[in-house]
């Protein structure tokens, strides 16, 4: 398969979707390289990075040698963590860290997994213990898809986010079952104030196709393109 001629770099590549999605770029003959916190490759065809995406000086070296001109950003700490400071730390300061690698090196196009949780997170659709339950997580989705979509033209660099609902499928964490029991629960409780039984789901090989049917429709702008100096299109990476 002669592949799209781009060079990927998935983050979060070791993870459940991630390692979908290299498998999918691998099956069409792309060039892939997987940067994550943990390693779970043992193949010749991955070059692996091992480190933190809030670690800038790591992510550019590590995308510099990888030579990617596409990034797939899928990291996340899972849901439903205690420490919800680490939210803050990886998916907004490192989702930053990742834009601002990815411009320093030129990248020219940022695929970011966001999640449907930033759209469902409005008040019409869920009660207020609901949205306290998760509020942690989903509000800092929101905030890390915000920032990828304000870099959107930055320095050449094109982005997109993705907002995947429940993603089943072989390889799905019980952190799946974990939630699905949680809303249950609180549905039980009377606190969920609409219909369950219709809980939208995707499989991960749609979900990974997903991402590279995202990646192949941007269309990267030339370097002399960036909306930061150009006053009729303002851009805003503040918090
Ligand atoms: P996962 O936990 O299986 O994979 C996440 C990967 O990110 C892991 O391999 C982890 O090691 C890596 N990671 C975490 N912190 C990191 C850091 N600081 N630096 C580098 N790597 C780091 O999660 P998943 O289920 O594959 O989800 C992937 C993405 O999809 C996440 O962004 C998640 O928010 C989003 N999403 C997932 C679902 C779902 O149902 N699983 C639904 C909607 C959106």
């Amino acid at each position: 398969m002669p592949g799209s001629g781009e060079v990927y770099c998935v983050i979060g590549g070791s993870g459940f979707l991630g390692r979908r999605i290299v498998e999918a770029l691998l099956a069409r003959g792309d060039r892939v390289s997987v940067l994550d916190i943990v390693d779970r490759y043992n193949n010749s065809d991955v070059h692996f990075y091992a480190g933190d995406i809030r670690n800038e000086t790591f992510l550019q070296d590590a995308l510099r040698k990888s030579g990617a001109t596409c990034i797939i950003h899928t990291a996340s700490p899972p849901h439903g963590l205690k420490d919800t400071a680490l939210y803050r730390k990886v998916n907004v300061d490192g989702t930053k860290a990742v834009i601002a690698a990815a411009i320093a090196v030129g990248v020219t196009k940022l695929v970011y997994t966001s999640s449907v949780a930033v759209s469902v997170n409005s008040r019409a659709f869920i009660d207020a213990d609901l949205r306290r339950a998760f509020h942690a997580y989903n509000k800092l989705k929101e905030q890390a898809e915000d920032i990828v979509m304000a870099a959107n033209g930055r320095k050449g660099l094109c982005t997109v986010a993705l907002q995947p609902a429940e993603i089943t499928g072989p390889g799905a964490s019980q952190a799946l079952d974990s939630q699905v029991e949680g809303i249950a629960k609180l549905f039980q409780e009377g606190k969920v104030h609409y219909k369950i039984g219709n809980v939208n789901c995707a499989t991960v090989s749609d979900v990974a196709h997903d991402h590279l049917c995202a990646a192949d429709t941007l269309v990267p702008l030339s370097k002399e393109q960036d909306y930061e100096t150009d006053p009729a299109l303002p851009l805003s990476m503040a918090e």
